[in-house]
C-alpha cells in the first residue's frame, strides 16, 4: 500500500528519495516546477540532462515517458524527470498524464525510491485545468503497482493544493 500525502510548498524545498520534475521532452529546462528545480539543483542536473540528451534521447523525451538524473543539491537521491502533455480541448491526453505518474513510479521502483514527492503535472504552463489534473494524478497512483511506499503531492498554492485535497 503506497500513503498518498498532499503538502501546499515548493517541491525544491521537500525531502524525498526522488523529486519528480514536470520537464519538457528537450530535457534542456524550461520554466515553472523545472526551472526551479534545476536552479536550486545546480548544474550538475542540467549536466546530466545534457549528457542523457546526447546519448539516449536525440529527439527528446517523449510525451508520458520519465528518466532519472542525479538531485544535485537538492534534498533528494534522484530528479525524476516527466514530459506531461500540453492540454488540449480537442484531444483526450489524460492517459498520457496518467502515463507520468506511472512511468514515474516504474523508473522509482528501478532506482529502489521509497518516497516520492510529485508536482501537478502538466496544471501549469501546459494548460491542464487543476481539479482535472488532480483527479488523474491521484486516481493514477492509487492504481499503480509500485513499491514506493509514501508519495508527496506538492502543490505550490492554495487552489492546487485544496483541488488534491478534493481528492480524497
Ligand atoms: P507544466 O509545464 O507541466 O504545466 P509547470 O511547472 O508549469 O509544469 O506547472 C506544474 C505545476 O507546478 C503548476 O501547478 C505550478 O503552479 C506548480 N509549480 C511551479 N513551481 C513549483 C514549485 N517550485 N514547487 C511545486 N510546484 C510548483
Amino acid at each position: 500500500m503506497t500513503t498518498i500525502k498532499f503538502v501546499q510548498g515548493d517541491i525544491t524545498r521537500q525531502t524525498a528519495d526522488a523529486i519528480v520534475n514536470a520537464a519538457n521532452s528537450s530535457l534542456l529546462g524550461g520554466g515553472g516546477v523545472d526551472g526551479a528545480i534545476l536552479r536550486r539543483g545546480g548544474p550538475a542536473i542540467l549536466e546530466a540532462c545534457r549528457k542523457l540528451r546526447a546519448s539516449h534521447y536525440g529527439k527528446g523525451l517523449r510525451t508520458g515517458q520519465a528518466v532519472a538524473t542525479t538531485a544535485g543539491e537538492l534534498d533528494a537521491q534522484w530528479v525524476i524527470h516527466t514530459v506531461g502533455p500540453v492540454h488540449s480541448r480537442e484531444e483526450d491526453r489524460s492517459d498520457q498524464l496518467a502515463s507520468c505518474y506511472r512511468e514515474s513510479l516504474r523508473v522509482a521502483d528501478e532506482l529502489g525510491a521509497r518516497t516520492v514527492a510529485f508536482p501537478a503535472v502538466s496544471a501549469g504552463i501546459y494548460g491542464w485545468p487543476m481539479d482535472d489534473a488532480a483527479r488523474i494524478a491521484v486516481a493514477t497512483v492509487r492504481a499503480a503497482q509500485t513499491s514506493v511506499e509514501e508519495v508527496t503531492f506538492v502543490l505550490f498554492d492554495e487552489a492546487a493544493y485544496e483541488a488534491f485535497g478534493r481528492q480524497l
